[in-house]
C-alpha cells in the first residue's frame, strides 16, 4: 500500500524549495522526493542514465538499430538544411540544442526523466524534434523530450539523448511554442502520437517519400 505523507513530513524529508517569488516550487520538491528513491552515489550522470534504463528498452533499441543497419537506410531528414520560409510560421521558433550524447538513442523520455532523478535542478520539457530533407522542403516534427534548467530566471535547454544519426545538434520546438495544437497530450503518451510531416509535394530530392 502506498504510504501517504503530509506536507510537513515532506518538508522534513526534502526541505523547502521556493521560486524566486517566494512561492513553493512543487515541481522541484516532487522531483527531489522521487529522486530520493534512486541510488546515485558515485555514479556519473552517464552511468546513472545507463543504470536506470530498463533492460527491455535497451533490447528494443539494439534490435531497431540492427534492423536499420540491415536496411542500409540513408539519412532522409536531418537538422541541417533548414530553409526558414519553407517551415510553417509557428515552427520557425525552434531552439538549437547541442546534444550531450550520454543517454541511449531513441530513449528521450527515459533519459530526460532519469536526468531529473539524477539532479532535481533539471526539469523535463515536451516538444518536437525538427528535421528537414536535403532540399529543406520536407519538414518532420517528431515528438521529443529534453531537459530544462532555470538559471538567473532564464530557461536553458539540455538534451542528453544520442541522435540516431549521430547529429551533434537537435532542433527543438517546445510544445508551448506550437500555437495551432489543440491538444497537448501528457507525458509518455505523447511519444506515441504520429510524427507531423509536410512539404513532400515540393521536395526536389531524389527520395521516394511514402
Ligand atoms: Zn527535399
Amino acid at each position: 500500500m502506498a504510504q501517504i505523507i503530509n506536507f510537513q513530513d515532506l518538508l522534513s524529508i526534502i526541505g523547502e524549495e521556493k521560486d524566486a517569488d517566494g512561492s513553493y516550487d512543487f515541481g522541484k520538491m516532487i522531483r527531489k522526493f522521487q529522486a530520493s528513491n534512486y541510488e546515485k552515489s558515485g555514479l556519473t550522470h552517464k552511468q546513472f542514465l545507463n543504470k536506470y534504463l530498463p533492460k527491455e528498452i535497451k533490447e528494443e533499441v539494439i534490435k531497431s538499430a540492427l534492423i536499420t543497419k540491415n536496411l542500409k537506410c540513408d539519412i532522409a531528414t536531418s537538422s541541417s538544411n533548414v530553409v526558414m520560409k519553407k517551415l510553417k510560421k509557428n515552427h520557425r521558433n525552434f531552439i538549437t540544442i547541442k546534444i550531450d550524447p550520454i543517454g541511449w538513442q531513441q530513449c528521450c523520455y527515459q533519459n530526460s526523466y532519469n536526468t531529473c532523478m539524477y539532479d532535481e535542478n533539471y526539469g523535463i520539457c515536451k516538444g518536437y524534434q525538427l528535421t528537414v530533407c536535403p532540399c529543406g522542403s520536407v519538414c518532420c516534427l517528431e515528438p521529443h523530450f529534453c531537459n530544462t534548467r532555470t538559471i538567473d530566471g532564464e530557461t536553458r535547454y539540455y538534451d542528453f539523448t544520442k541522435d540516431y544519426h549521430k547529429e551533434e545538434y537537435r532542433l527543438f520546438l517546445p510544445i508551448e511554442n506550437i500555437t495551432d495544437e489543440d491538444e497537448t497530450p501528457n507525458s509518455i503518451q505523447f511519444l506515441l502520437t504520429p510524427t507531423i510531416v509536410y512539404g513532400k509535394d515540393k521536395c526536389k530530392c531524389a527520395i521516394d517519400w511514402l
